[in-house]
């Protein structure tokens, strides 16, 4: 099938899928703070989860392109694929580093829907965006690691089986680099919840079923590692751009949503006895939010393709996880104003669309992090952390 044909078949299959969550459905789920456990599951019964897994494990191997387009469909229909993203984007890791005992043993009930890989265990209270200082330790004896620490911010982790975790297996002060001596390991969580893990919830601004983490000398076999041990850094690395895609793809989506109810909603008020849209105060900001979208879009679409041919995209892709944050950011401010007091109404669910977006500046990177791989790495200035 052409890419053009996949493309739209993808895109209209997700909105039919979407049409049966609603507003309502979105909403009342926040509300509760509930986990949007019928919708997940409806899209990995649909096999769209399972877009990354090549078919010979049971997927549909297709590209970050193809997956990408999921995920902005899912948040331009109103929902928010935070629910689900992490099985996409944790993926690669899997798929390059894992053993074939690995990938054989989860590949197929992951595609299947039996097992649900949505935890990613990176950050730490005490370290933050300083990754390589993280304070969570695995130590081998014999066949086994024991693990210690503690981690903050893993969503979904009451609502996955599998929990991605890096730790330090090699203490900084035996490394030449402090990037090296860092492990993945993927961890079952149905064993490990109770007998070493604990699970606290965090509530926060939105409802992302977002947790910490404390292991308390959990046992798990050593067959856990993924790939070689010490390397986990740089596998982490490796994931990054996926990461970044499908995150710009989810803000291009919300963006869409933003300027799509701000634009029917300037038409449809009125006052002073005309459409608010009129006034060029409040058509102008939605005109200039839809431009800044759709030429973040522009740098996602460039950036999965770099990423599907296996060329080089960090930089594409860094930028198009920052031009996207920014617009989703700044559609969902002129949506607010658009809908003037109804925009703080959960009715109309704006409010809700822009608690969600907001985090995109923030996690899985922050806009900063961003300039700091610009900078350093794209303009080869001098590094600043
Ligand atoms: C709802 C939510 C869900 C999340 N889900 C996950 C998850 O599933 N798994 C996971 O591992 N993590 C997750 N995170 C964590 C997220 O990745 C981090 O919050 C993010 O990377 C920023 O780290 P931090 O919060 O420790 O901020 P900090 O590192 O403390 O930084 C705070 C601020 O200072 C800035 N800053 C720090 N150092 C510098 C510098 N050198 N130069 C310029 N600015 C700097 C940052 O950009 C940021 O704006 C989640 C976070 C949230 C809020």
């Amino acid at each position: 099938m052409p890419q053009a044909d996949l493309h739209e078949d993808l895109r209209s299959g997700v909105r039919a899928l979407c049409r049966d969550y609603p507003d309502t459905y979105w909403r009342e789920l926040d509300a509760k703070r509930e986990y949007p456990e019928a919708f997940v599951r409806a899209l990995t019964d649909a096999g769209y989860l399972a877009a990354l897994i090549p078919e010979e494990y049971g997927g549909s191997g297709l590209g970050v392109s193809e997956a990408s387009i999921i995920m902005e469909e899912i948040n331009r229909s109103g929902a928010n694929a935070g629910a689900c993203h992490a099985q996409m984007y944790t993926m690669g890791t899997l798929l390059r580093h894992g053993s074939d005992a690995q990938k054989r043993t989860y590949l197929p009930q992951i595609a299947s829907g039996k097992l649900r890989l949505q935890a990613f265990g990176v950050s730490e209270p005490t370290t933050g965006s300083d990754t390589t200082q993280l304070k969570t330790t695995a130590t081998r004896t014999g066949g086994t690691y024991i693990i210690r620490g503690q981690k903050i911010w893993i969503s979904r982790a009451e609502h996955s089986d599998l929990l991605l975790l890096i730790v330090r297996t090699t203490p900084i002060a035996d490394v030449k680099k402090r990037s090296d001596g860092l492990s993945v390991l993927l961890i079952d969580m149905r064993t490990a919840v109770g007998n070493g893990l604990t699970i606290r919830p965090i509530r926060t601004m939105m409802n992302h079923a977002t947790t910490e983490l404390f292991f308390d000398d959990l046992e798990v076999p050593a067959e856990t590692l993924v790939g070689e041990e010490g390397k986990g850094f740089r596998y982490l690395i490796d994931g990054l751009n996926a990461e970044r895609i499908l995150i710009a793809a989810e803000c291009v989506g919300d963006g869409r949503w933003f300027v799509d109810r701000a634009t029917k909603y300037a038409k449809d008020r009125v006052v002073f006895n005309r459409p608010i849209g009129q006034n060029q105060g409040i058509q102008f900001p939605i005109a200039r939010a839809h431009v800044n979208v759709e030429a973040a879009n522009l740098m996602r679409v460039r950036a999965a393709e770099l990423f599907d041919r296996g060329e080089p995209c960090g930089a594409e892709a860094n930028m198009a996880k920052l031009l996207a944050a920014d617009a989703s950011w700044e559609a969902a401010n002129v949506a607010v104003q658009t809908y003037g007091g109804f925009g703080f109404a959960e009715d109309y669910d704006v409010e809700r669309k822009f608690r969600e977006t907001k985090l995109y500046q923030v996690a899985p990177i922050s806009t900063n992090m961003i300039l700091a791989y610009m900078a350093e790495h794209v303009l080869g200035l001098p590094r600043s952390y």
